[in-house]
Formats: C-alpha cells, sequence, structure tokens
C-alpha cells in the first residue's frame, strides 16, 4: 500500500503510563524522555503537517482476563500485588517467578504491568476495530517476558498478548472492504499476523510461544522473525536464536524464523539482509505487522555496544530506513512497539524520529534538539544536541561469506514457508475472490463510461 492522505496514526501516551513506565529499573526515566522529546518536536500535535493523521489516545489499563489470555494466574497473583509485609512469597518463590537479579519488584509494578500491556492492547483495539492504520506503544515492546515469568527487564508479554488479540479478530477489515462478501461465507480468510523484531536481543518468548514444529501442513496465522545479535553466552539463549538448519537437534518450524547478526552489524549488512524480511512479508501475505523497534542496536548504547547501526533513513540499511520501509511499502495495518535501549536521550531520539517517519513527515536528523521549557532532560542531549544518533566506527563483522551464508539458508526457509502457505486452506476461498474482484475493478476501471 502506497502511502494515503486518509492513513491514520494511534499514539498511545498518557501520565499515568509515563509515570510508570518511568519506573523501570533497567529504563529509569526512559519513558518520559521519550514522550516529552517527541512533544517538544510536535509530532503529536495535528498542526504537525504530516501526511497521516496522528491521534493521541489514553491506553486502558488491562484486566486480570486480558493478562491471563497468556500469562499464568500464580506468576499474575505476584505481580499485580503491591509488595507488603502480608503475605509476602518466599524468596524461592520471588526466584521462581523470575522477580529477581534483572526483575526486581518494584513499586508500582502491577499498575506499570497493566499500563503497559493495556497500551499495546488498546494501540492493537485501533487496528482491529479499523480506527487507525498504525498504532504505536513505544513503551511497549517487553519481547523477553514468559508465561511465568518475568525475564531480560520484562515483566509482562504485551507482544504476545497482542499477537492474540489480533489473531482472534475477525478478518481485517481493510480486506472486508475492498473484497466485499457474502457474510454467509465461511471461506473468509482468518488474519495472518507477522511480528518482526529488530531488538538487538532475540525475541525468545514471543518466538517461543508460537513455535509449533512439524504439528501441520496447513498454513499458519502467525509468523515472527527475529533480527538479532546471538553469540555463546549472549543473552537470551535458545536454540531457536540460530539461523534456520544450524542445530539439527532443533525442529524447523517455518513460521518462527531467527535472523542472528554478527558483532558490529551496520547500515550496510542490514541493507544486505533486507531482502529476506522483504521476501518473508511476501510469502507470508500478513493482515497485521507487530514490528519491535528496540534499539539497543543502535551504535552508542550504553549497556550493550555490540551492533553498530545508524538511525537517519538516508543511508540505506538504517533503523529509519527499515521503519520507512514498513510503514510506506508494506500492507496491512502495523503495530509500532518499543524494547531495549539503555541509552535514554538515544532512544528519545529514535523513536521520536519513527514517529516523524511513521507520520509520513520524517524530521532531518541534523534538526537541533529544541531547547524547550516542557521538555525534560535538555543537557541530557550534549554534546551533539541533535537528533542523529549515527553509526560509530566499530567493525561490521558480518562477512561477505557469513551473509552468503544467512541467504542460503533462508532460500531454504522460504521455500519450506512457500510451500506450507500455499497448501489447500480457507484461504483458497479469499484469493479465489481477489483474484476475481481485481479482474473486476480493472474491468471497471478500463471500460468506458
Ligand atoms: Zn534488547
Amino acid at each position: 500500500m502506497n502511502s494515503s492522505t486518509c492513513e491514520h496514526v494511534v499514539y498511545t501516551v498518557s501520565q499515568d503510563l509515563v509515570k510508570y513506565s518511568s519506573r523501570l529499573p533497567s529504563n529509569q526515566g526512559r519513558s518520559l524522555l521519550v514522550h516529552s522529546l517527541a512533544n517538544s518536536f510536535g509530532v503529536l500535535s495535528s498542526s504537525y503537517g504530516s501526511l497521516r493523521r496522528v491521534e493521541v489516545v489514553k491506553p486502558k489499563e488491562a484486566t486480570n482476563d486480558e493478562l491471563g489470555a497468556y500469562h499464568a494466574q500464580t506468576y499474575l497473583d505476584v505481580i499485580l500485588h503491591e509488595a507488603s509485609t502480608d503475605h509476602e512469597p518466599t524468596d524461592d518463590m520471588l526466584d521462581q517467578f523470575g522477580l529477581a537479579d534483572d526483575c526486581p519488584r518494584f513499586v508500582g509494578l502491577p499498575k506499570y504491568a497493566r499500563l503497559v500491556a493495556g497500551a499495546t492492547l488498546t494501540a492493537a483495539d485501533a487496528l482491529r476495530f479499523g480506527h487507525a492504520n498504525i498504532s504505536i506503544n513505544w513503551d511497549g515492546g517487553r519481547h523477553h517476558a514468559q508465561k511465568s515469568s518475568a525475564s531480560g527487564f520484562c515483566y509482562v508479554a504485551d507482544c504476545i498478548l497482542a499477537i492474540l488479540l489480533l489473531k482472534r479478530s475477525q478478518p481485517a477489515l481493510s480486506t472486508t472492504l475492498l473484497f466485499p462478501v457474502d457474510p454467509s461465507s465461511t471461506k473468509q480468510r482468518k488474519p495472518r499476523v507477522m511480528y518482526l523484531d529488530l531488538d538487538l536481543h532475540f525475541s525468545d518468548a514471543v518466538s517461543q510461544a508460537f513455535y509449533s514444529p512439524g504439528v501441520s501442513d496447513i498454513p499458519g496465522h502467525v509468523l515472527t522473525l527475529s533480527i538479532h545479535h546471538a553469540a555463546p553466552g549472549f543473552f537470551p539463549i535458545s536454540p531457536l536464536a540460530q539461523l534456520p538448519f544450524a542445530d539439527p537437534s532443533t525442529a524447523f518450524d517455518p513460521y518462527t524464523l531467527s535472523l542472528p547478526l554478527l558483532e558490529g552489524a551496520s547500515n550496510r549488512t542490514f541493507a544486505a539482509i533486507w531482502p529476506i524480511a522483504e521476501r518473508v512479508k511476501d510469502i507470508f501475505d500478513p493482515d497485521y505487522v507487530i514490528v519491535q523497534c528496540g534499539v539497543d542496536g543502535l551504535a552508542g548504547d550504553s549497556k550493550y555496544k555490540v551492533f553498530n547501526w545508524g538511525l537517519s533513513l538516508e543511508h540505506e540499511g538504517s533503523l529509519g530506513w527499515c521503519v520507512s520501509r514498513i510503514v510506506n511499502n508494506w500492507n496491512g495495518r502495523k503495530l509500532f512497539l518499543g524494547g531495549g535501549g539503555y541509552n535514554g536521550p538515544n532512544a528519545a531520539r529514535a523513536w521520536t524520529y519513527l514517529t516523524s517517519i511513521i507520520l509520513g513527515k520524517p524530521i532531518p536528523v541534523s534538526t537541533n534538539i529544541p531547547d524547550h521549557p516542557s521538555h525534560s532532560g535538555f543537557p541530557l542531549y550534549a554534546p551533539s544536541f541533535t537528533l542523529d544518533v549515527p553509526a560509530g566506527n566499530m567493525q561490521d563483522t558480518n562477512t561477505v561469506e557469513y551473509l552468503a551464508e544467512v541467504t542460503r539458508q533462508f532460500n531454504k526457509a522460504c521455500e519450506a514457508l512457500q510451500q506450507r502457505s500455499s497448501a489447500s486452506t480457507d484461504s483458497i476461498g479469499y484469493r479465489e475472490m481477489k483474484s476475481l474482484f481485481s479482474k473486476a475493478l480493472r474491468f471497471q476501471l478500463h471500460s468506458p463510461l
């Protein structure tokens, strides 16, 4: 779908979401920086003058039932209650639920969990009810949270909850509007949800949740593709984090795809592998695309100095360039989520910039950070005081030979995906109908009045 003047973008934020997200121990204050920078650049204003219209929406709080669509009740019982002296879980229980080390309980955790999941579900609802074509929750993208435990700074599995919600929704409105069908027809296609993860880390919890090798030969309705760093000892350790056929002991599922990159991955490497993401998307043909835009792979991350990825869409293969491709050229409704990113000012730069790209009016990266009274943290943007997060001088160790091996394995994976995706299913009716409708439309367009 090309850019259209009628597209509508929902941006989820509220004072409470900022307040509680800013308490996340791994990213204290980050949420406040992100939303106040976006606000100071004016991208959240109806007068921003962008191609797509933005609407700021206050997120709901996720209910017990909504969280229980994935999480175990025993885990929710602990994270949804403030720590108190009564009925405190033992240290063993906290260990069991992952609430130690990098995921300690903190004051406001119950509200945080409900708001972060609620914001992603609010954003997903805007898509499934046809209120927006694109929605954003930069406080979401918590891709390591497990069914019964916190992990990797993630307490609540908002990505998984959104996939489950969209997967169970009615056929996409765009489909039914474009291709009107007899309501009694049973041949409407179930929605297909593609989850693309651009964080430095493998999307272990999300990929594992939908991994189902060898159980069926019919097309799947959820596809996960994680592009990340993997190396011995690098979090998270998972057999699914490797190239599709790298580990013979791990059964291959063409709907659970993983593309590990080596240290120093730069714009050049992302440009080289991007056709793989495009090919996977073309074969799967999603109705919804969820993009986890973790920014810990950008150059200058404070905690992880592993990749050397740039931001500016002027450079092919950069994060901005990839997001621009998705938002302007990919079909389907899109949900953009945040994720990792431990240099707070750089995360604020990146997500403000991506918001401007998503809205269709990119801010030039050389623009100065506004020294605005309402803007939190201006001195933190020293020394450049500009929007850009430029690549550094780290060596890119993704050699031509390694990238050729990636391409070879994904050629094989895409063949398997193509085979499964074209198997006989309920989508046949849809495809026939789509073809007939396209022919009818062409006929109408070319017929003399
Ligand atoms: Zn990460």
